[in-house]
């Protein structure tokens, strides 16, 4: 497995608690990176030779401000290229969005800001448009994260902008809107739709050292064993979730440990999740950590 891109989950908490949240972000979920444990993982990402990018995400990466502020700055220092996922709660307006972004002018690459139906009233947040805004004037490229309503859920006072992402039903999502969505078959969901299980290329790591293929399924504990071993030793057909997936998806995934569903699921990830949350109890390690499974 080649790692190109090391994303952290700098921390679970968030200012929301999203109903489409993948991970059940929230303001009282614990879980936050320190300082040194940061760098230890920028050297090994560094040593590898193959890490191109690294982007700080959570939950709310900004809660955590002057934390992210010198994970980008040594991140930066030491040749990547370096991205942030926000929901831009910070940017009240222009001005004082350039106030927080200013530190990071010239060392931060991307700057990618959710807003959607989850997170305002409307598709664009004057809070994304000034971070964006002023993120332009830093000369820190922009990026927009906006996440479908539920299939046949249309806002008619909100229709739906184009070139939105598609809403998967796992974590948060899979127990707030999946009753909300047309049901299917589980035995149609023959395939992960949206992961390449096999070389990922980035891989999320998440303030207890796990390293997340997809959230909530672990590859290995980079605060146990170095990066470069875990990627090293990744068998992707052997892994006990992701030989199952990568064979013949969720549907593969359940038959192979008799939980065979009776009911039917919004989409792949719907399935994947409330097997793998039953699952849990089998494989504590590689189905972690509890708050992802919104335990
Ligand atoms: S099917 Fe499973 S592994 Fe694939 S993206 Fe959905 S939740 Fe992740």
């Amino acid at each position: 497995m080649k790692l190109t891109g090391l994303h952290f989950l700098l921390t679970y908490r968030c200012i929301f608690e999203c109903d489409h949240c993948f991970v059940f972000s929230g303001p009282n979920q614990p879980g936050v990176f320190t300082l040194v444990q940061i760098r230890d993982l920028l050297q090994q990402a560094r040593a590898m030779g193959t890490v191109n990018w690294i982007y700080f995400e959570g939950g709310e990466p900004f809660l955590y401000y002057p934390l992210m502020v010198k994970g980008v700055e040594e991140a930066s220092r030491m040749g990547f290229q370096v991205g942030i996922v926000s929901n831009a709660f910070w940017a009240t307006n222009e001005q004082d969005a350039l106030t927080w972004l200013q530190p990071l002018a010239g060392k931060l690459q991307k700057l990618t800001l959710s807003s959607d139906l989850y997170h305002a009233d409307e598709w664009l947040s004057q809070q994304a448009l000034c971070g964006e805004r002023a993120a332009e004037k830093l000369g820190i490229s922009t990026g927009r994260i906006s996440v479908a309503q539920p299939e046949g859920c249309v806002d008619q006072a909100n229709p739906e902008p184009e070139g939105i992402s598609t809403l998967m039903y796992r974590g948060r999502a899979a127990r707030k809107l999946a009753s909300q969505a047309p049901h299917y078959s589980w035995e149609r969901y023959t395939e992960c739709p949206y992961e390449d299980l096999v070389d990922p290329g980035r891989v999320h790591v998440d303030p207890y050292g796990n390293l997340h293929i997809c959230q909530g399924i672990i590859i290995g504990n980079a605060f146990e064993r170095s990066l470069a071993e875990i990627c090293e030793s990744y068998q992707p057909h052997e892994h006990a979730i992701c030989g199952p997936l990568i064979s013949g998806g969720p549907a593969e995934l359940a038959r192979r440990y008799n939980t065979e569903p009776m009911v039917d699921y919004a989409d792949a990830c719907h399935l994947c999740f409330e097997t793998r949350r039953a699952l849990r109890p089998q494989f504590p390690a590689i189905l972690a950590p509890a708050q992802v499974y919104g335990e």
